[in-house]
């Protein structure tokens, strides 16, 4: 088939059946293909810069992200996760992730009905794991995937790249509610999407964006050394396709995402200053990139506790995304979440700050719940720190309380 020619759904499915029925014989020899030669190298250079038209839409993580142009990942690297290259095996891993996800949902879930089938959960349970609330967006994973597939197919059956890149979301964001997917439903649509496109060639853009969502998804659910695999595979890649600097930011940002989930503090540290500076130019401060960037290099800045200088890039970089997000986008709620952490896991600091901190967090969570409701992550995350934060302020308190004479210096 013609590969500039986007395949009809049908067409697509059907081939990735008769690849997944060829088995462990299919992966092995994509495996030695893959090592010997690029696949770029026969297709013409139009082809393979349209096929990439979509990678800008690589996504990364939120909460984290960042590497070092070092030479981590080359034409020569290691060969990619064993996983990757075995449809039977990613079909069983959706059957555990969505096992897992389903079972972690089914008190919330409990009685409702899927909102794109309209049957119940009896046979396939249901999830919920986005913003929505009340009786809204509760809905089968498989129905999830299917409507995913359905509009990315469309759009590339029509030629319309743009959209496709729009559609693709569909994977990780709902429809709905129009926020991310988190945890353990992510990780499970991450494993959908990839055993839906795992068929197609290596450089497909539609393969490259699932490989790319399925990292975002293991990382979601915690699996940091199979998401660090993953993107390692990702990046010898785009390396290898020789990707936009953009997308190798990207692609860097996510790297230290993992390297920072693993302990790898100082691997993960100069990524994400590499990163952000990287963005900074390519794209400016007010870039959305720039300021994601901004935020995960601030945010293992505070791990490593440098919190002097967490401090004075959150204080250049908060009055911006203010300005470009808005008080209640998540990435700014973020930023003053790490402001919050900065002030007051300081030994050095003052009530002053303590206060702050305290103030900061109620105001994180109340904007929160009511953007996100009250389980998501970032709203469970902010009431542990804002407990933690008012026992400190207490604790000063009480100290200045107690021994508020002057010492004499002798
Ligand atoms: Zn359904
Ligand atoms: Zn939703």
């Amino acid at each position: 088939m013609d590969q500039r020619q986007p395949a009809g759904e049908g067409e697509r499915i059907r081939r990735s059946r008769s690849r997944s029925a060829q088995g462990l014989g299919s992966a092995a020899r994509s495996f030695s293909r893959s090592r010997s030669r690029s696949p770029v190298a026969a297709r013409e250079p139009r082809d393979v810069a349209r096929r990439y038209q979509l990678a800008s839409l690589l996504a990364p993580t939120t909460a984290e992200l960042v590497a070092e142009p070092r030479p981590l990942l080359t034409a020569t690297a290691e060969p990619p996760p064993w996983f990757l290259y075995l449809p039977d095996q990613a079909d069983q891993k959706y059957e555990e992730a969505s096992a897992v996800a389903v079972n972690a949902c089914a008190e919330d879930t409990k009685g409702q009905t899927c909102w794109i089938c309209f049957d119940d959960g009896s046979e396939e349970g249901l999830v919920r794991g986005c913003a929505c609330r009340g009786g809204a967006g509760f809905a089968h994973l498989s129905c999830l995937a299917k409507q995913a597939k359905i509009l990315v197919a469309e759009a590339l059956e029509n030629n319309l790249f743009d959209q496709a890149n729009e559609r693709f979301n569909r994977w990780d964001t709902c429809g709905l509610c129009e926020q991310k997917y988190h945890g353990v439903v992510q990780h499970a649509l991450g494993w959908a999407c990839w055993k839906t496109y795992v068929g197609l060639p290596e450089a497909d853009r539609v393969r490259v964006l699932a490989m790319n969502l399925l990292g975002n998804g293991l990382s979601a659910a915690k699996q940091h050394e199979d998401a660090l695999s993953v993107r390692e595979a990702e990046m010898s890649m785009l390396r290898r396709l020789g990707d936009s600097e953009g997308n190798i930011l990207i692609m860097q940002g996510n790297l230290a995402s993992s390297y920072r989930a693993l302990g790898r503090l100082d691997e993960a540290i100069s990524m994400r200053r590499d990163v952000y500076s990287g963005w900074l130019k390519l794209e400016g401060e007010e870039s959305r990139k720039t300021l994601l960037a901004a935020n995960n290099y601030a945010s293992t800045l505070r791990q490593l506790e440098r919190f002097k200088e967490t401090k004075v890039l959150l204080r250049k970089m908060m009055p911006v995304a203010r300005r470009v997000l808005g008080e209640s986008h998540d990435l700014m709620l973020r930023m003053r979440w790490i402001y919050g952490k900065a002030l007051y896991k300081d030994d050095a600091a003052t009530l002053d700050d303590l206060r702050e901190a305290v103030t900061t967090f109620e105001e994180i969570e109340r904007i929160g719940r009511r953007v996100f409701g009250g389980a998501h992550p970032l709203v469970a995350g902010v009431e542990g720190a804002l407990r933690q934060s008012r026992a400190t302020l207490r604790g000063a308190n009480a100290n200045e309380r107690h021994f508020p004479l002057g010492t004499q210096v002798s």
